[in-house]
């Protein structure tokens, strides 16, 4: 057997299993070895039954005493109830629908059952128990996930037949790089992933897989640069910005001016450039985006500018039209509610070159849209977009430069997993005259103060936000009801009189569009938004962001919608409205109270919380993971890292044939994500 032989290959496995599996995205062998477990259930150590902890899962190992007759319950469920007991007392077992199982317990043998104890001090109730016979089970049994039909044990059977056949993947993890990680060799880690005899040396192997998928990810980004660094570029040449400066309402921060000129210079250079502008929220990096269109224009060179929401599009594409096109540039829109003849014409221009920036969103990407001379490729509050978007973006033109803006700052480590090699520009200053965001941790027994704060800022002229979180996806009420009651609620008694206004991701986009623009004008006085109003919103005048549910947001998104305000002149204030008592949670928003740096929060959520949840559940375009979720430790991450880039410049195209495999699992890789190295 071999490791690309279809499962169906298998002792029982016909059609059935074999669609079943297929829906876990297992087709052949190679796929059934690498469906790792999710965890392990601990049989090793079973409880007294006095003793087994309610509440908690855990194993028992007990004698059938009694089966009882199944009962026919109101809600068409049959219970089956049975008496189990061992030295130190009685257990009983509910089983729901499970005639079979329950037919195959003998009364007077003994077996081990798997889960959660409840009930009284004077009687134990397990629901659902997991049933193995003793003796006949391994002391860590995997857990899979699984999908309808399939069972663990059944999935859990044909792995192990898979091994006893003898089948290994490919070593991938060349053996320098395994040595100085100390890491398993496959043959060792696949056994013990799906088979550990302790806990120890499952979580070796653990290791062992999560190191390799990393390392293919970096490998993977790496080859993509590669590729890249070599090409030609649309060649610009050297202009004065002196028309651009000149043009704007205020003076450039020193940041901003730096790395405006790195920019540039990167455009002069023959191969592409690939820069990340990092800054803290409100630091202007529009300005930098700004200044790099015009620069290609300079050269009579075109730039798509990609925001990840129509809102950002637009409001980006206010702004810059009036600068830009006082400067001569002609400066299109085009997001997916452009009506159709819109459409048609912008296309048009952007293929005879008569558009030169064309702000939008992935709407850009769409087959149809051509540029006659694209330079430059902005991407604004990247880590939405993935991998693939960026460099679909790119393929539009012969290569053009590209510029990444981050919406916070991200640490390096992560910022190299997500765009590979970059050049970084850091803005770390704030233009002048702002004063630090004032942020409060306040509880729900101040929110009417809080209104009331608000109320006297809105007489004074001046706007705010109210932003409430999602409810959890798939909850009810929907995220849409839970802000729209909310809304009308503080319409009609809180804030009656005032001019609300109301803002969530399901509405309509021509609806968002007219909410944000009546905010931004002034005609609604307090809007309140689920967080879409995070990334990039720009209004001045807002003074006060009231959050709800504070705990449920990540760090660096707080910091984000605190951005939203403290843009202009006057004092601002982040109310953060928590009734948690989490510690942690509680240490977290202190640190918001305390600190306006963006850099420090970042570091501070990725060390506390992990690159998973650093990243939120935004789509950040690396691939899906089967092991490595992302929450595994940084220190994981980096060395994965560091042996690309040792691999790398020892072979640079994965030449060697005894980095073949690697090789193939890197190009697998890249292709879930829609590319192809080299
Ligand atoms: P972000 O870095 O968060 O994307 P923006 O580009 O949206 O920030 O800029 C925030 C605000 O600061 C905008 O209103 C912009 O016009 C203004 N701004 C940008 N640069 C300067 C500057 N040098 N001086 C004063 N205001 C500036
Ligand atoms: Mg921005």
């Amino acid at each position: 057997m071999q490791l690309t032989d279809h499962v169906e290959l298998l002792r029982g496995v016909g059609p059935q299993r074999a669609a079943q599996l297929k829906k876990l995205g297992i087709l052949t062998l190679e796929d059934l070895l690498s469906h790792y477990p999710r965890g392990y259930l601990d049989l090793s150590d079973p409880q007294p039954i006095v003793k087994a902890p309610f509440f908690q899962t855990c194993a028992i190992r007990a004698r059938v005493e009694h089966k009882y007759n199944g009962i026919r319950l109101a809600s068409g469920r049959t219970l089956f109830k049975v008496l189990a007991a061992d030295d130190t007392g009685g257990i009983e077992l509910r089983f729901f629908n499970a005639k079979f199982t329950v037919e195959q317990l003998k009364v007077g043998e003994e077996y081990l059952f798997y889960g959660k104890a409840e009930g009284t001090l004077t009687s134990a109730v397990m629901t659902a128990p997991l049933v193995y016979p003793v003796g006949r089970y391994p002391a860590f049994q995997p857990i899979y996930s699984l999908t309808s039909g399939l069972s663990n044990k059944a999935l859990s059977n044909l792995i192990q037949q898979a091994l006893g056949l003898g089948v290994v993947p490919e070593e991938r993890i060349p053996p320098q790089i395994r040595e100085r990680y100390c890491l398993e060799g496959i043959e060792t880690a696949i056994h013990a992933i799906h088979r550990p005899s302790c806990l120890e040396q499952a979580k070796e192997a653990r290791r062992r897989f999560q190191f390799e998928e990393l390392f293919t990810l970096a490998v993977g980004i790496g080859l993509l640069h590669s590729r890249t660094h070599h090409k030609q570029s649309v060649p610009l040449f050297p202009h004065s910005l002196e028309p651009f400066y000149k043009a704007l309402p205020f003076q450039l921060t020193q940041g901003q001016l730096n790395a405006i000129q790195e920019l540039t210079l990167d455009m002069q250079k023959p191969e592409p450039a690939n820069r990340l502008v990092q800054g803290d929220v409100g630091s202007g990096k529009t300005m930098v985006a700004a200044a790099g269109a015009y620069f290609a224009f300079l050269s009579q060179a075109q730039t798509a500018f990609m925001a990840p929401t129509e809102l950002l599009a637009t409001q980006h594409y206010q702004g810059l039209s009036k600068l830009l096109g006082g400067l001569g540039m002609r400066v299109a829109l085009l997001t997916g509610s452009t009506p159709a003849a819109q459409k048609r014409a912008i296309r048009q221009g952007l293929a005879e070159g008569s558009i030169d920036l064309c702000i939008g969103t992935h709407a850009l990407l769409s087959q149809g849209v051509e540029f006659q001379n694209l330079a430059l490729v902005i991407t604004d509050e990247q880590h939405r977009f993935g991998v693939a978007q960026r460099a679909a973006l790119q393929a539009k033109g012969r290569c053009p430069h590209a510029l990444v803006m981050s919406a916070t700052p991200i640490p390096r480590t992560l910022a190299l997993m997500i765009y590979g090699e970059l050049d970084i520009s850091v803005i770390h200053e704030l233009p002048p005259n702002r004063h630090p965001v004032l942020t409060y941790k306040i509880s729900s027994g101040k929110r009417e103060r809080a209104f009331g704060f608000i109320k006297k800022h809105l007489d004074e002229g001046f706007q705010a936000y109210i932003v409430c979180p999602l409810v959890e996806e798939g909850e009810e009420p929907s995220p849409m009801r839970a802000a729209s009651q909310y809304a009308q609620e503080l319409s009609a008694r809180h804030f009656a009189g005032y001019r609300v206004g109301l803002l969530h991701g399901k509405m309509k986009a021509s609806l968002k569009e007219e909410t944000m623009s009546k905010f931004q004008s002034g005609e609604i006085q307090l809007l309140i938004s689920t967080t879409v109003v995070e990334v990039g919103v720009d209004v001045p005048n807002a003074v006060i962001i009231l959050i709800e549910n504070a705990e449920r947001f990540g760090l660096s998104q707080l910091h984000q919608l605190r951005g939203r305000v403290g843009r202009g002149q006057a004092q601002s204030y982040c109310l953060l409205l928590s009734d948690t008592r989490n510690p942690d949670t509680l240490e977290r928003l202190q640190m918001m109270c305390s600190t306006n740096d963006g850099f420090a929060i970042a570091e501070y959520d990725l060390k506390t919380r992990g690159p998973g949840n650093f990243l939120g559940q935004e789509q950040h375009g690396l691939p899906k993971f089967r092991i490595a979720d992302l929450t595994t430790d940084v220190a994981l991450l980096t060395q994965a890292q560091e042996a690309a880039g040792q691999l790398l410049a020892q072979d640079p195209t994965l030449e060697f044939p005894e980095h073949s495999a690697l090789r193939r699992a890197c190009e697998k890789m890249m292709e879930t994500v829609g590319q192809r190295p080299n």
